[in-house]
């Protein structure tokens, strides 16, 4: 499959200004060196605890925020070299779904012209008529009606909220779409309506994704690959039943091992974690997961593992694989 978007070594320190005259004291290493891309067609899920960068690594490839370094290319095209013109009409094939959609939404404006707003943006309507059509259109498209359309954003539950965020973010017609916890603020019920709703609209619009997410079952089944982030760092990424069937890194089998298992003839051990993920300000020496590992050796707090290919697809930065 061709590539869509590809990430290389991209980093994002946040400068920490401090001290009498306001010069950087430090800094938090929020994305350290993440490579990655995410093939046409496909879901690549990226997972991790909150504060490992996940959601950094989203808007960098927006670029809502300038990285430090690393290069990002869409389409074989640099999008870190384009001016603010270019990146204005590449943002038209690149979209975001975030968590909240009711922060999103603009609370005095109807539905209809909130969609309408995306279309006119990127120059996408002929004339009125077409206007209404289009915006029925794409309410359709997401489980909602025509006559949606009049209605404003409090008058609609949490799961109908993010269907308008995906009719917005459909409107514009993107070619890779990043899903950042687009189900985490919803009822689990909700949330695998809409899991199935963009599964359907991939396969019906050719959409490409990377979805976001803080734990391993919600990308379970929307999911071609998945990679685990760990304070900045991806420690492990495979194709889907690979990862979850053989998962290598210890910080991928205790995320696993959290999720319940439907069937009670299969048992599988809670690891638990120790302690909280330590802060990105100072980042723990060697492995940076030393601190929580159960497997944690002497070299591990020394040497950071290199990440290194096991299988086709997998990869895994551990001292011990
Ligand atoms: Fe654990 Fe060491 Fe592997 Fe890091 S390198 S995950 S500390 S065993």
């Amino acid at each position: 499959m061709k590539k869509l978007l590809e990430v290389k070594d991209l980093k994002k320190y946040f400068p920490i200004k401090g001290g009498l005259f306001g010069r950087q004291i430090g800094a938090v290493k929020a994305v350290d060196g993440i490579s990655f891309d995410v093939r046409e067609g496909e879901t690549l899920g990226l997972v991790g605890e909150s504060g490992c960068g996940k959601s950094t690594t989203g808007r960098l490839i927006l670029r809502l925020i300038d990285p430090t370094s690393g290069s990002v290319k869409f389409g074989g095209k640099d999008i870190l070299a384009l001016d603010k013109n270019q990146m204005r009409k590449m943002r038209k094939d690149m979209q975001i779904i975030f968590q909240d959609p009711y922060a999103s939404l603009n609370p005095r404006m109807t539905v209809g012209s909130i969609i309408t707003e995306a279309l006119e943006i990127h120059n996408l309507l002929k004339n009125k008529n077409d206007k209404e059509t289009r915006v029925h259109q794409l309410l359709e498209q997401v489980g909602l009606t025509g006559a949606h359309a009049r209605r404003y954003p409090h008058e609609f539950s949490g799961g109908q909220r993010q269907r308008i965020g995906i009719a917005r973010v459909l409107a514009v017609d993107p070619k890779i779409i990043i899903a950042d916890e687009p189900v985490s603020a919803l009822d689990v019920s909700i949330q695998a309506q809409v899991i199935n709703l963009l599964q359907d609209l991939q396969q019906d619009l050719g959409l490409t994704f990377l979805f976001i997410a803080h734990d391993l079952s919600v990308v379970k089944h929307i999911s071609n690959r998945v990679a685990v982030m760990y304070l900045g760092n991806i420690v492990e990424m495979a194709e889907k039943n690979e990862l979850y069937n053989n998962p290598r890194h210890p910080y991928t089998q205790a995320l696993l091992s959290a999720i319940p298992i439907a069937d009670p003839t299969v048992k599988r051990e809670r690891i638990i974690l120790q302690g909280d993920v330590p802060s990105p300000i100072n980042p723990p020496s060697g492995c940076r997961f030393h601190t929580r590992c159960p497997y944690a050796r002497d070299i591990c707090k020394k040497e950071e593992p290199v990440v290194k290919t096991i299988g086709e697809d997998h990869i895994v930065a551990c001292h011990l694989v």
